[in-house]
């Protein structure tokens, strides 16, 4: 059988124009000649496609780089910015009423945390009750009747512990300022939060008898802890979801959570996805953390802080998928719709004994706790008073 065979033409041709302004014409070439012009042609095209396509992805890639991190960039703005200056000023010997202050602060953190200790229902409910009853002896020494939300967790009675100051001009809209009393199981809780329970009560006690705008409330909040929280057997759920009910106008709700232990040691503070990079590495601050629907209230309660000169502050309105953004009380609320913030130490960000037995009384930095409150007073005068 005869193989056909591709037989070489010894001349081709090609379309060619001197430049743009002349017309094409047919030239002929060797077979050799032609092909490997046709052939650098070829590959100057595609060099030419291939350049034309890699210049476009990199201007759509530049061009989305560009809008997302703008986006971005204003967003991280929107959310970590605050008003005022969070240094603070450099930590000075406590002046006479601070002393006093310091003494009534280590007091109460020395009942709950270290005479009573460990608060939780599963550790068995007797304690737990005992904090409160502290809590109810504490206000109605302070000129209080205090009121007692009792609920029922696993068949024993559990309470949050409140009372209110009615207000003058604005009665309708409240301000609550809450700590949470319960501890984990096997921990005193003195920072987490004997120590918010003990800042709760000086408040209490310094505004007895004054007639605020709004109206204000103080509330310990019992099964914070787990294994009740951020479930529907949370002292705060529970408390938030009754304001909801009651046609409450709930304006703003603080949470003070662990704010006892601080560190001026270097890279003594972590934080949760990457926001260290923007933030002091020394735990010696306070922290003020709502969510991004309550940045007026960071705003507003962390102006008024920054304004008393005292401990260094940092603030954020965060979603609440950060993690640590909403571990505490102000959390409940968030589930409520109302503006709610908390005001913490950081706690597991910070603080080495953190819901462990080392959690002592002793560990709480009342030299810093009691200017704490000192500021918090103005910032509570501040929410109750003004027209905001
Ligand atoms: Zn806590």
């Amino acid at each position: 059988m005869e193989h056909s065979t591709f037989q070489r033409p010894e001349i081709d041709w090609l379309w060619v124009r001197k430049d743009t302004s002349h017309a094409w014409t047919r030239t002929t070439c060797s077979w050799d000649i032609c092909a490997s012009t046709k052939r650098s042609i070829k590959s100057s095209i595609i060099r030419v496609k291939f350049t034309q396509k890699s210049a476009k992805i990199v201007r759509a890639v530049a061009t989305r780089v560009l809008v997302y991190g703008s986006i971005l960039a204003v967003a991280l703005w929107w959310m970590l910015w605050t008003p005022g200056d969070g240094s603070g000023v450099p930590m000075k010997p406590l002046g006479a009423d601070e002393l006093a202050l310091s003494s009534e602060l280590r007091g109460d953190v020395h009942t709950l945390a270290a005479e009573i200790g460990e608060r939780n229902v599963s550790a068995g409910a007797t304690r737990l009750d005992q904090a409160a009853e502290f809590i109810v002896r504490s206000m109605t020494a302070a000129g209080y009747e205090p009121q007692s939300q009792w609920y029922p967790v696993g068949g024993v009675k559990c309470r949050n512990v409140e009372v209110e100051i009615r207000g003058t001009s604005l009665a309708a809209e409240v301000v609550i300022v809450g700590a949470h009393y319960d501890t984990v199981p096997g921990s005193p809780g003195a920072d987490d939060n004997a120590s918010g329970v003990a800042v709760m009560l000086a408040l209490a006690r310094r505004f007895a008898g004054t007639q605020p705008g709004r109206t204000l409330r103080f509330v310990a909040f019992t099964n914070e802890e787990p294994p009740y929280f951020w479930t529907t057997e949370m002292g705060s759920l529970v408390y938030a979801r009754k304001c909801r009910e009651q046609g409450d106008r709930v304006n703003a709700m603080l949470s003070i959570e662990s704010v006892g232990f601080y560190s001026s040691e270097p890279r003594s503070q972590r934080y949760p996805m990457g926001l260290g990079l923007l933030y002091p590495s020394k735990g010696d601050f306070v922290a003020f953390v709502g969510n991004l629907r309550s940045r007026w209230l960071v705003h507003r309660a962390i102006g008024v802080f920054r304004n008393t000169r005292t401990l260094p502050s940092i603030g954020a309105a965060l979603p609440n998928s950060v993690p640590g953004a909403g571990w505490s009380d102000h959390w409940s609320f968030w589930q409520q719709g109302f503006a709610s913030i908390e005001i913490t130490d950081t706690a597991p960000y910070r603080n080495p004994y953190y819901h462990t037995s080392g959690d002592t009384a002793e560990r709480v930095d009342y030299d810093r706790l009691a200017p704490f409150a000192g500021a918090m007073v103005q910032v509570v005068k501040a929410l109750t008073a003004d027209s905001q």
